[in-house]
């Protein structure tokens, strides 16, 4: 494996001020690529870009966008592709939790999750596609989770939207299979994040045993299954669910 195996490519990463995303921003960075690096902030998607371009000079720039709002994304896609001329690989991202039991979950928590998790995905890959299209090349990859793969309790919003992700990608992935792109999934488990920092020790003791490699995963694991899939080796592979999770879904 070359460890410049994205020169010259340009990827997208939405929700990459920090966590997972900022881990996948980093290490396509570092794999060569130049990156635009979105997050809702200013403050974030500049954190990001800043400690990657001070490992390599001028690769990444900041974009600050709610990916939830078709019309800003279409915007900031447009501007990402004058800026940087072309997109190889899109990464989407950008999600967020608003766990609750179904039997009290409000219209505002369905709604919100499923217009972050997965219109956000739709929105930046219409924003981006196009552009793939007439390269006749690219690489999307939405990063869904276990929870769409199994369920889980408090999270009717979250595994539906993350479910949802994977019957877009397949649907996507069949309509441009032909033209060079390939869209998968990738489906983290338990990763030591922020996001699941809030989780208390019964949470996490619990989470644990479910897990057979008997650890949490890191946000380099996720980056690691990610650059793999959006290189050129896994170019005969599209509309794929690889669970990252320690076997935890088999
Ligand atoms: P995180 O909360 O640490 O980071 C999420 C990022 O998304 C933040 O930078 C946030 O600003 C951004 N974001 C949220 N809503 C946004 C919006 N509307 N517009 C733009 N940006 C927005 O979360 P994380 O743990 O790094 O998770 C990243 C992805 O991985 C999410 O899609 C999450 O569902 C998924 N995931 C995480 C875990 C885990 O254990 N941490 C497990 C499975 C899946």
């Amino acid at each position: 494996m070359s460890t410049k195996r994205f020169e010259n490519q340009v990827a997208v990463v939405t929700g990459a001020g920090r966590g997972i995303g900022e881990a996948i921003a980093k290490r396509l960075a570092a794999e060569g690529a130049k990156i635009a690096v979105v997050s809702r902030t200013e403050s974030n998607s500049a954190r990001t870009a800043d400690a990657i371009n001070a490992a390599t000079p001028g690769v990444a720039k900041p974009y600050a966008v709610d990916v939830s709002h078709f019309d800003a994304v279409q915007k900031a896609g447009d501007q990402i592709l004058a800026d940087f001329g072309r997109c190889d690989i899109l990464v989407n991202n950008a999600g967020i939790t608003r766990d609750t039991l179904a039997m009290r979950m409000s219209s505002d928590d369905w709604d919100v999750v499923l217009q972050t998790n997965l219109k956000g995905a739709f929105n930046f890959t219409r924003a981006i596609l196009r552009a793939m299209v007439k390269q006749r090349s690219g690489r999307i990859i939405n990063i869904s989770s276990v929870s769409g793969l199994m369920g889980l309790p408090g999270q009717a919003n979250y595994a539906a939207s993350k479910a949802g992700l994977i019957g877009m990608t397949k649907s996507i992935a069949r309509e441009i299979a032909s033209r060079g792109i390939t869209v998968n999934v990738v489906a983290p488990g338990f990763i030591e994040t922020d996001m699941t920092s809030v989780l208390n020790e019964e949470v996490r003791k619990g989470a644990l045993s479910q897990i057979p490699v008997a650890r949490f995963g890191a946000t380099d694991d996720i980056a690691a299954a990610v650059s793999f899939l959006a290189s050129a080796e896994a170019s005969y592979i599209s509309g794929q669910v690889l669970a990252v999770d320690g076997g935890m879904s088999m």
